[in-house]
């Protein structure tokens, strides 16, 4: 075997003598390594030795002491929700819902705001360690627009509901917008355009077999809320007599591209269906506590071998969008809630959050893994720490006790986003200065409810 400098004269960045998680395959770490990267590619992963010479970069980048795992995915959000992060909060859903989200939805979503608002949660995201997000929300043109400046990966889809409401369109006009999408972005680098209902109780038998059509014609990934809550499942039964997942089932939904958000309440019989047809699921446990919606049983989901990723879901009902924590709720809730430490593993939950959410959202060619021939999405997590200090395992710190603010360095693509904590793509102060207009805007329609 060649030695990498012979290899690749002249890549783009080394990322140098770092502790290599890898999260390939066989879950290889490596104590002190090298990724190598070119063309926003990784071309090499290799263990420092000390007779093998270091590879030539254009840039180099000194990951000693620090962790070199692939960017964190989350697998459902509603990124620009992040205006009414805290915004009445604990009220019962209806009410939520009815007199406060739509009506201030109504009266502040429109393309200005979307592009400030996700904008800043990509900021966070990026800060915290995200390489790649699904988002679903309205206008999702300007959405792409903020994604392409932040350089993050995205995979995007218009929400689509039957009648029109206080922001969106009625379903046709929401299909032409999603098929605009799916044409503008066919190839891109960073954006995987989408199909994106949103759920089995707000849009027709008729127009989710129109969705899944054209997610189909496009070999794109249909993705719907589902069995996020017990009522929804009655709601469902009652006009179908049907599971939710037997239900879509049955209108030939699943598949290998398609992706349930939540599913909390699900049957044996579901979780067989899911596995048979392939698809998969994004387990959101915060937002499912925070608005007591229950626990998805997703030790059987795995058993099952269903994918399973992980998700914040918006803003709104989560408060944030970071991914450590759903790791931490991956792990410690059905070891709670079975009384059983073997329920699942700390690696298994770091999986949810990159290789295995990489297969959910129909990426694993490309992201999840640090393994030559995948895109270059990568982070580096400082141990030089207080709370990491001392470190025996590195799997361990990933799930208890590494949170966003360790996150020094975010590669995306090859690309640097954040270096040293500075982000190098967005403007901070700007966007949170647009934001902040905005919501104060919010505040007063607020204070006269
Ligand atoms: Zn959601």
């Amino acid at each position: 075997v060649l030695p990498p400098s012979d290899v690749h004269p002249e890549l783009d960045i080394l990322v140098q003598d770092g502790l290599i998680v890898t999260m390939d395959d066989r879950s290889t770490l490596l104590d002190r390594g090298h990724v190598a990267i070119k063309d926003g590619f990784i071309v090499d992963v290799v263990p420092v030795e000390p007779d093998r010479p270091v590879p030539d970069a254009r840039e180099v980048i000194d990951a000693s002491h620090h962790i070199v795992m692939p960017g964190l995915i989350n697998g459902h959000t509603h990124a620009a929700t992040v205006l009414f992060r805290g915004f009445a909060d604990d009220r019962p859903l209806a009410s939520w819902l009815e007199d406060y989200i739509w009506p201030a939805e109504g009266t502040f979503v429109e393309p200005q705001s979307v592009y400030w608002a996700t904008l800043l949660a990509l900021v966070e995201m990026i800060k915290g360690g995200t390489t790649t997000v699904l988002d679903m929300y309205f206008h999702q043109d300007v959405v792409a627009r903020a994604v392409e400046e932040a350089g993050i990966r995205a995979v995007l889809g218009e929400v689509l509901f039957d009648v029109a409401g206080p922001v969106n369109a009625p379903f046709p006009e929401g299909l032409a917008r999603t098929e605009e999408l799916l044409h503008a972005y066919a190839n891109h680098p960073l954006i995987s355009p989408s199909v994106q209902p949103h759920s089995a109780y707000t849009v027709s038998v008729h127009n989710l077999v129109r969705s899944k059509a054209l997610a189909d014609e496009h070999g794109a990934l249909l993705g719907l809320h589902l069995a996020e809550t017990a009522d929804e499942v009655w709601q469902i039964r009652e006009k179908t007599s049907l599971t939710p997942v037997a239900f879509l089932h049955e209108l030939n939904l699943l598949g290998e591209r398609t992706v349930i958000y939540h599913g909390v309440h699900l049957d044996e019989e579901e979780m067989d269906i899911l596995a048979e047809t392939g698809a998969s699921v994004i387990h959101c446990p915060e937002a499912n506590l925070k608005l007591g919606s229950g626990i998805a049983p997703v030790p059987a989901l795995r058993r099952h071998g269903v994918d399973v990723g992980l998700g914040t879901d918006g803003p709104a009902s989560n408060n944030d969008f970071d991914l450590w924590g759903e790791v931490g709720m991956a792990v410690k809730l059905p070891r709670g809630m079975s009384r059983d430490l073997g329920s699942m593993a700390a690696q298994e939950a770091i999986e949810m959050a990159t290789r295995e959410g990489s297969r959910a959202l129909g990426l694993a060619d490309r992201v999840g893994s640090l393994t030559p021939g995948r895109q270059a999405d990568l982070i580096l997590i400082d141990l030089d720490q207080p709370h990491l200090t001392p470190m025996y395992d590195p799997i361990s710190h990933l799930a208890y006790a590494v949170g966003r603010s360790d996150v020094r360095t975010v590669i995306v693509r090859g690309r640097v986003l954040m270096k040293d904590r500075e982000l190098q793509t967005i403007d901070r102060d700007e966007v949170m200065s647009h934001v902040r207009k905005i919501s104060g805007r919010i505040a007063d329609w607020l204070d006269g409810r």
